[in-house]
């Protein structure tokens, strides 16, 4: 787990305004950010592909637009598509898919009720059985 964990994602769009605090509506800078509403077990996974989409050094014109969880995986939106970024933004997908989305720990894409990527602890006990029961 992290400190300050609320903090997190605010930080790291400070941190790269030019790619998260850009609204996806108007392409100007804004305060406001829809690039951090994702979950923060998944939050090392993002920064580097943030700091590696930065090293690529692109034109100010492409920004992400959304940073989310869906069907259990980090789904990232970009403003513009470029091969090089669409391969960062798979290989995130990737490793969220291994990575519980509440620790960071290990974890694998659980078909429950709702699907989620969690560790054997964040799983829980209840929710395991409603797994099982499923097979
Ligand atoms: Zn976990």
């Amino acid at each position: 787990m992290y400190d300050d964990e609320e903090d997190l994602p605010l930080a790291l769009a400070k941190k790269y305004p030019h790619l998260l605090m850009v609204s996806p509506v108007t392409g100007k800078p804004t305060e406001y950010t829809v690039c951090s509403q994702y979950p923060l077990g998944w939050f090392k996974i993002i920064e580097q592909l943030v700091q590696k989409v930065d090293a690529l050094n692109l034109p100010s014109s492409i920004f992400f637009t959304q940073i989310k969880e869906k069907f259990g995986t980090l789904r990232s939106y970009t403003s513009y598509h470029t091969e090089e970024l669409g391969q960062l933004i798979t290989e995130a997908e990737q490793k969220s898919a291994v990575t519980c989305e509440v620790c960071g720990e290990p974890g694998r894409t659980r078909n429950l009720v709702w699907i989620a990527t969690l560790c054997d602890t964040h799983i829980g006990p209840e929710l395991e059985l409603l797994e099982e029961s499923e097979e």
